[in-house]
């Protein structure tokens, strides 16, 4: 296949047979959000390099191996968003959103690039769904963050995903851990891949996040962090389970789970599941205290989440989770014959016009191939307007689900006699199906 009509590996279509299961999945999680009381944020798709380095961290794996940049005509670093929280990070300082009172609450549903090896549930374009809180520094807002991305998967039915918890500590208590883990890490130097090696004097954190079996296999018996958090720490912890729990929010405590992006502090946490494949992380985020103040704004405690929606809908498929069908189609106007095509134009039209879905006929096939395509594209409605009916002046419109039929006349009155049948029977199967 020619390079014209083969997609870009690591990036994948949503054609519009399956794009109902993504809007619906949207649509669970856009509710959600505004349910608490958060508000839609949308940012570029690229933002300066700079920013990245800063938020997500120069050591991380995202800025040294997966970022799409590149230098514009003009000689600008620019990057393509690895994900959502810095550049939600930078418009919120931008626009001083803060001027409207703390805290802020955020969410997108977005596009993130990264060059990652290409495999199922790993994309370079995949799509995130991501909330962000700025200024809430109580362990209510970690409680209030968790139960969002854990009410939204409960909507959705998904079943065995565990929530995950675990503290990574402040600036301040970071310190002595830093200093337990590259003391342990120094005493396995040769067994640690380059990038590794060169992550133990910078941040020996991130080793703990490599993916190198070399490094995994070290990192499982490395000193964890909740034995080296201080005392405002561990209290913020404590609450952030209780209010967990006074939710009656199940989770665990992982002392492993580190995050890949440097900008965490405090709580992190992590849905994971071993439904679709290897054990595979679909939701992960935490509080980053620091975020605000390192791109240049007042201290700000903030905290979020991102989800990835491929991920997500692997996980529905893979437990047979079916997505209902939307039936977009309110009436289909099959014609035959110039007089009965205009009439069944114009009707169309007028539907629209009130935002009623209607369609019919673009091209040329004949009566039995129109009912037939009515059929496919599931219309609730179809009718048929031929020469007989034109001198008749009336119609009839069938109810597609029950095979019933009912008149309608072929001039003004047909508009105000369908709506009110289709009403009336449309409302009777709304009531049934809820
Ligand atoms: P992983 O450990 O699987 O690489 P991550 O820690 O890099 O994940 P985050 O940066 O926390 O992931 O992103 C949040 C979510 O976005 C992930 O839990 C996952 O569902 C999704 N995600 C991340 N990278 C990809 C990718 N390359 N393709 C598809 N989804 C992704
Ligand atoms: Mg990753």
């Amino acid at each position: 296949m020619g390079v014209l009509t083969k997609k870009v590996k690591g990036a994948e279509d949503i054609l519009p047979a399956d794009s109902y299961k993504w809007q619906f999945v949207e649509d669970v999680m856009k509710k959600e959000a505004e349910s608490y009381g958060f508000k839609e944020i949308r940012t570029p798709v690229f933002e300066h390099t700079m920013l990245f380095n800063r938020s997500v961290g120069e050591t991380t794996d995202v800025v040294q191996k997966e970022m799409y940049t590149f230098d514009t005509k003009g000689g600008e670093s620019i990057t393509l968003r690895p994900e959502g929280t810095a550049g939600a990070a930078r418009a919120y300082l931008e626009h001083a959103l803060y001027n409207n009172g703390l805290p802020v609450k955020a969410y997108y549903l977005l596009t993130c690039y990264r060059y990652e090896k290409a495999q199922a549930g790993r994309q370079r374009e995949f799509h995130q769904f991501g909330m962000e809180t700025y200024g809430a520094a109580d362990a209510k807002a970690d409680a209030e963050m968790i139960c969002a991305a854990s009410s939204i998967f409960e909507r959705l039915g998904v079943k065995n995903i565990d929530l995950e918890i675990n503290s990574i500590g402040c600036k301040n208590c970071r310190k002595d851990y830093t200093a337990a883990l590259k003391n342990y890490f120094e005493s396995h130097k040769s067994e640690l891949c380059p990038t590794c090696l060169s992550r133990l004097d910078r941040n020996p954190m991130r080793i703990l996040d490599c993916k190198n079996e070399s490094c995994k296999n070290i990192a499982k018996d490395a000193p964890t962090v909740l034995g080296y958090i201080c005392g405002d720490c561990r209290e913020h912890f404590e609450k952030v389970k209780t209010f967990l729990d006074v939710a009656d929010v199940e989770y665990k405590v992982n002392p492993t789970i580190v995050r890949g992006l440097d900008y965490y502090t405090k709580t992190v946490f992590e849905f994971v599941t071993d439904c679709i494949g290897a054990q595979s992380t679909v939701c992960g985020g935490g509080r980053y205290d620091g975020l605000i103040e390192e791109l240049g704004g007042q201290p700000t405690p903030s905290l979020g989440f991102a989800m990835g929606i491929e991920r997500l809908l692997m996980v529905l498929d893979a437990q047979g989770i079916e997505i209902p069908k939307p039936q977009t189609c309110d009436l289909y106007i099959a014609s035959l014959g110039e007089e009965a095509e205009k009439k069944a134009f114009k009707f169309i039209k007028e539907l629209r016009n009130a935002s009623l879905a209607a369609e019919g006929d673009i091209v040329g096939r004949g009566l039995r191939a129109q009912m037939k395509y009515a059929d496919k594209i599931n219309a609730k409605f179809s009718m048929v307007i031929g020469d007989d009916d034109i001198s008749a002046n009336r119609a009839s419109v069938k109810n597609m689900a029950t095979g019933e039929k009912f008149e309608v006349p072929l001039d003004d009155g047909f508009f105000k006699e369908f709506i009110e049948n289709y009403l009336e029977n449309y409302q009777k199967s709304v009531s049934i199906s809820i």
